[in-house]
């Protein structure tokens, strides 16, 4: 392996550290996590995300609703929460139970609650370039480019996946800074044509496996999102062997994942920084 390593828990501890300094200074910040229904993945990362944010100092109140519950009824609780003065950062764990239209329940959420950075606004102002709450696993990924001190500007970033959580606003951060970036999804033909002119490559696609070291440009950059669950345990989308090629490579697991959870705090004391007008909300 000739690849350096780029973790995420010491980026992300740091990270976690400044959050609670910034919880201690700002006195109080109050985070609802939602999760309906009992989905066993689901539960996992809201009980990650809580014990992270209780250990921030964060005021986190852990909301289960059971599976049947309608939409009508999760949208009169997220109203109840837009208009609640001691919550200021409001995350609905997604997929949502199918009676449920997802994307009615984040319109529904207050822009400047919305921890995830999933509402259409904060999705539209990040299209804009305008600074707002941006999905926490590709602010992570930029954390990590950033700690590693790649180079973006002119370079040539290729990332796999589109998805409104993790491709496009990887897309479009990478864009802000000024890397020429290609997004490559299902439809793709030749993956591996766009893929080893990578300079900076981010697999988000969970697919195990799939970016093999044939595909990575020696001495790139590359970003594995990818978690899997496999009968080897967790794996990401990229083949371990990629080390052999690659300059820089995220371990999975200790890579990305760690980051989501410390940049969704660093969220949430953005909300709470909004709501306290000390930090100007673009809408
Ligand atoms: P989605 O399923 O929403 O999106 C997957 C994307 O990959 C789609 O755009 C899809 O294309 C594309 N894709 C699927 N198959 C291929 C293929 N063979 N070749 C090229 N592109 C393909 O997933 P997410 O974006 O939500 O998540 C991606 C991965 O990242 C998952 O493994 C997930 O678990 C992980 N993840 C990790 C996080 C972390 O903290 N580390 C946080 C969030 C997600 P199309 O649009 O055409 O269907």
């Amino acid at each position: 392996m000739s690849a350096t390593l780029i973790k995420g828990k010491p980026i992300a501890e740091r990270i976690r550290a400044q959050v609670a300094e910034d919880v201690a200074a700002i006195g109080h910040i109050g985070l609802v996590t939602v999760l309906v229904g009992d989905d066993p993945a689901s539960d996992v990362y809201i009980r990650l995300k809580h014990k992270a944010a209780v250990a921030a100092g964060i005021d986190a109140t852990d909301l289960r609703l059971p599976e049947e519950t309608t939409e009508s009824e999760l949208l009169a609780k997220v109203e109840e929460l837009d208009a609640d003065p001691q919550v200021d950062a409001i995350l609905v764990q997604l997929p949502l139970p199918k009676q449920i239209d997802e994307a009615k329940v984040i319109r529904a959420l207050a822009p400047a609650k919305d921890v995830d950075g999933f509402h259409p606004i904060n999705a539209g102002q990040l299209y804009l370039g305008e600074p707002t709450l941006v999905p926490a696993t590709p602010r992570g990924v930029m954390a990590m480019l950033a700690e590693h001190e790649v180079e973006l500007s002119g370079a040539h970033a290729v990332v796999i996946g589109r998805s409104a959580i993790v491709g496009k606003p990887m897309a479009h951060l990478l864009l802000q800074q000024n890397a020429t970036v290609t997004i490559c999804h299902s439809r793709t033909k030749d993956l591996a044509r766009h893929t080893l002119g990578a300079d900076v490559l981010v697999a988000a696609v969970g697919v195990p496996g799939m970016v093999t070291p044939d595909m990575v440009k020696p001495g790139g950059v590359v970003i594995d999102v990818g978690i899997n669950r496999t009968d080897d345990g967790i794996v990401g989308d990229v083949d371990p062997g990629a080390a052999d090629v690659a300059g820089h490579l995220t371990p999975v697991p200790g890579g990305v994942g760690p980051m989501t959870i410390a940049c969704l705090l660093e969220n949430a004391v953005r909300c709470a920084r909004y709501r306290r007008g000390e930090l100007a909300y673009p809408a």
